[in-house]
């Protein structure tokens, strides 16, 4: 099949797709769904996972070389390690990465390692008990440790952790983080909070930027820039005096859409040219439909290529006509 499909009217090659494994989460970050939150996706309307993976298998024949299973949380799937180990034994086998909030790595980690995964990224906004019940609703910290000391033990690497700074609640947190980061071996990468939650409560002068998280970071370390970012989200910094490097996904203060590579398959089947796009392609209707294998590959093609063709050359959180799309991070995958 051909590669032009995954190129856009921008001239920008996908290569990365980010796939939602359900919407459903054990945490309630509250920069992500409100605690009381219950809008679920219903289950018949969920991908099986065969549909997931014919959508998978046809995007890697296009070309697609990473995938990331994301969600919701998406080591809640039950079936999580076979999806793993199928999208690992495909053809034309894609790197394959995990976001996960950790709460099941403990148990999880060895069995994906052996189903084909290399790395992990694991979301960690703060290192204190207490901050991470406020900021969660569980009381759930003591399982993410675990995790990432299973993730170690298992050989998965990089291990990356992300962590979202909120204002007067976490963000005197940057520079104990990045530390620990540092002791543990981890990758630490900052995310500006996004207008994405599912309780609309972003405010852009509460936000922290870029610009905050690098002058407290300056404080207790010597940054300097790695010049060669290619399509990553993250623009990332030696940390000098170390071997390691400190990252920063700026999405809001310093959009990186010109380099974007990534497509995004939701758990109901949607595909997404953006996280902040309002259109998306239904594939269920070829998925669910009567069509023969190779017309339902040709089909899924043909809708994959549609969707990267209108993709636009920005997410618009800067424009003034912004409006926050209906659905969440959680359900779209992050
Ligand atoms: N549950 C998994 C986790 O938390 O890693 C995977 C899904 S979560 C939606 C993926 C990433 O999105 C996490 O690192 C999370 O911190 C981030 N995220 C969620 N809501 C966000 C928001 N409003 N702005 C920025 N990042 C957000
Ligand atoms: Fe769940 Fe991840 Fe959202 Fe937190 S950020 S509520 S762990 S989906």
């Amino acid at each position: 099949m051909s590669t032009d499909l995954l190129t856009d009217s921008f001239g920008r090659e996908h290569r990365d797709l980010r796939v939602s494994l359900t919407d459903r989460c054990s945490l309630r970050c509250t920069y992500c769904m409100p605690a009381d939150f219950a809008d679920w996706i219903p289950t018949p309307e969920l991908l099986t996972t065969d549909e997931m993976m014919r959508v998978i298998e046809t995007a890697t024949e296009l070309g697609i070389d990473q995938v990331r299973l994301t969600g919701g949380e998406p080591l809640l799937r039950p079936d999580i390690v076979d999806v793993v180990r199928r999208i690992t034994a495909l053809p034309k086998a894609p790197r394959v990465s995990v976001t996960t909030n950790a709460l099941r790595l403990a148990g999880l980690a060895g069995p994906l390692r052996d189903a084909g995964l290399e790395r992990i990224n694991v979301s960690l906004d703060t290192l204190d008990r207490d901050r991470f019940t406020e900021m969660t609703k569980r009381d759930r910290i003591d399982d993410v440790f675990a995790g990432l000391s299973a993730a170690r033990t298992a050989g998965l690497t990089p291990i990356k952790i992300n962590s979202v700074l909120m204002r007067g609640v976490n963000d005197d947190e940057a520079v104990a983080l990045l530390r620990r980061a540092l002791d543990e071996g981890w990758q630490l990468r900052f995310i500006e909070q996004m207008p994405l939650d599912a309780g609309n409560l972003w405010v852009r002068p509460r936000m922290v930027t870029a610009d905050d998280i690098q002058s407290a970071l300056s404080e207790a370390f010597d940054l300097s820039p790695v010049p060669v970012r290619g399509s990553a989200p993250a623009e990332e910094f030696f940390v000098n005096g170390t071997t390691q490097t400190v990252g920063i996904i700026a999405s809001v203060t310093r959009p990186f859409c010109g380099a974007c590579d990534r497509l995004r398959l939701t758990a109901d089947g949607q595909l997404r040219s953006c996280l902040f796009s309002r259109e998306e392609t239904d594939l269920r209707p070829i998925l669910r439909g009567e069509l023969d294998h190779s017309a339902q590959a040709s089909a899924i093609a043909a809708a994959i290529g549609g969707c990267v063709a209108g993709k636009l050359p920005g997410h618009g959180i800067n424009d003034p006509s912004f409006i926050q799309p209906d659905r969440p991070m959680s359900a779209i995958g992050g």
